[in-house]
């Protein structure tokens, strides 16, 4: 069964252009539910075990870079079939692939500079949402 919560971060780029509120705007319009948000910056050894899974990609560094870059938005969101429904709303890694109307198509940068991040497991989207935010936060 799937679960029903995911994890996502408006990256650096989209907290720089002003899309936070056009980007939740879309979340929310999509059906999800804001359980725990959080404004904060990452610090290059956060964001370096935030992708650690990353850590032998040739991106790795520059990634690293990028998401302690600037500030984030946090959140943890919740809807039936939430990993999968929320990367289907954003769209494909590289905004160039990603579907009309998705977020990345709508506000993405380039391939690193994607505007947000969406967990790609039921798993790795509690491990991500316990990575920024205590049990008193996640009600
Ligand atoms: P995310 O995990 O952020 O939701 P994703 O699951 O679509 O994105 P991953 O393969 O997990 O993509 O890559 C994590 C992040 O690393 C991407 O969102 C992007 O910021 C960066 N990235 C991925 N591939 C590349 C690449 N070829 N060049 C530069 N950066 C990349
Ligand atoms: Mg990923």
């Amino acid at each position: 069964m799937s679960g029903n919560r995911t994890f996502t971060m408006i990256k650096p780029d989209a907290t720089a252009s002003n899309n936070i509120g056009a980007i939740l705007q879309k979340i929310n319009e999509a059906g999800f539910r804001i359980i725990a948000m959080k404004y904060t910056r990452l610090s290059a050894e956060s964001a370096g075990k935030f992708y650690a899974v990353h850590s032998e990609r040739p991106f790795y560094k520059d990634l690293v870079n990028y998401m302690s870059s600037g500030t984030i938005v946090a959140a943890i969101l919740e809807k039936d079939n939430a990993v999968a429904s929320f990367r289907e709303l954003i769209g494909a890694t590289d905004p160039a692939k990603a579907a009309p109307g998705t977020i990345r198509a709508l506000f993405a940068k380039s391939i690193e500079a994607n505007a947000v991040h969406g967990s790609d497991s039921d798993e790795n989207a509690q491990i991500e949402g316990n990575f920024f935010f205590s049990e008193l936060e996640r009600f």
